[in-house]
């Protein structure tokens, strides 16, 4: 099976895990904070907090944030459902507006100027353009699980140019891995130290009443990386530029190999920016056959997302289809085809064939 994703893990990846293991420290050592240093580089952000996951990353964002009861976090409903759990996860209320059929991003202008917070998701590793956001809600928290190394004429995607914070994840699919993992961003010294104290039992340190002295100041979770994960991602993100490119590269000889077929492409990064391409979504006419298609021809295919109100657990919001026209006609099409550095040509082509006897 040729996957929709994978990682690219190679022999310096593996040295540097096989290192932290014959080592001292497995947990809380010095990688996390070379692992941190090596985000605010790639980023251009002042802070980043390595968490155990994306999840916990955008769960600790919004609880130092302040949301919770009483508040509304809008997000995109096109999306994974942990873009919008971390409302839920707070006590706060999660909302949705529209895509835009252009980007599949959420339309900005469709954001209620009453919201309290709005989670931007980049879709497939396309930024959202925050700059025009024209009424910014109290917190803007990014969810950039996609979109590690995309750039926007403000900067990295991570920089926090017109956010709070922005929030990574490291899992295998995504640009970079760490096998499990997350990060988050901020210009915010406050924040960041907050984040800290939430990644790790709400624990701050008071050296003044002696060198073991600790309170417990807030309610925090084990949300740490490890050593040995964070060594991991070090070595990753030195290949950052070189996955972003091919992934590019690959983005580009579908748009040229997939140009007689009758499929709509996925948007494409407006001049003087980057898509980071985690994804590459495509849409078809009969989703449901070219899908059991692909799969039977050995194409990992997958479909990127459900939308988030259609989920059981969403159903007390009371959202259905009909609140969500091109949300939902875009969906009924959506396909990720394979796209990781990885993938050769030859594979490539492969997926363009399949594709083209499954229609
Ligand atoms: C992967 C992903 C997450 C969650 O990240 P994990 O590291 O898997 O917890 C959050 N939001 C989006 C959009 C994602 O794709």
């Amino acid at each position: 099976m040729i996957p929709y994703g994978r990682q690219s893990v190679d022999d310096d990846d593996i040295a540097s895990v096989v290192g932290v293991l014959k080592g001292d420290w497995l947990t809380q050592g010095p990688q996390i904070a070379r692992f941190e240093e090596a985000l605010t580089d790639v980023t251009g952000a002042s802070y980043a907090v390595a968490f155990s996951s994306g999840t916990a990353a955008l769960h600790g964002a919004a609880c130092v944030a302040g949301l919770g009861a009483g508040n509304t976090v809008v997000t995109s409903p096109l999306s994974f459902v942990a873009s919008a759990n971390c409302a839920r996860y707070v006590g706060a209320t999660p909302a949705f507006v529209d895509i835009d059929p252009t980007t599949l991003n959420l339309d900005l202008d469709l954001v209620p100027p009453g919201c309290d917070a709005l989670v931007p998701v980049h879709y497939a590793g396309l930024p959202v353009d925050l700059s025009r956001l024209s009424h910014r809600p109290r917190i803007v928290i990014e969810d950039a699980a996609h979109a590690l190394g995309a750039l926007t004429p403000t900067g990295p995607v991570g920089n926090c140019a017109n956010s709070d914070m922005c929030a990574f994840s490291f899992h295998p699919v995504k640009v970079v891995t760490t096998g499990e993992g997350g990060a988050v961003t901020t210009n915010s010294s406050e924040l960041a130290a907050r984040l800290r104290a939430f990644r790790s039992h709400g624990a701050v340190a008071t050296p003044d009443r002696g060198g073991w002295s600790y309170e417990i100041r807030s309610l925090g979770f084990n949300y740490r990386m490890t050593d040995i994960h964070a060594a991991l991602g070090t070595t990753q993100l030195g290949k950052l530029e070189r996955f972003v490119g091919r992934r590019n590269e690959l983005a580009a000889r579908y748009r040229s190999l997939l140009s007689e077929l009758p499929v709509d492409l996925p948007p494409e990064a407006p001049p003087g920016w980057r898509h980071a391409y985690h994804l590459f979504a495509v849409r078809v006419a009969d989703r449901h056959d070219v899908y059991r298609r692909m799969r039977d021809a050995g194409i990992g295919v997958q479909v990127h997302y459900v939308p988030i109100y259609r989920h059981p657990l969403y159903a007390d919001l009371r959202l259905g289809p009909e609140d969500f026209p091109v949300t939902e006609a875009v969906y009924a099409g959506l396909l990720s085809l394979p796209m990781y550095p990885d993938l050769t040509d030859d594979e490539q082509n492969q997926v363009v064939r399949a594709l083209e006897a499954a229609q």
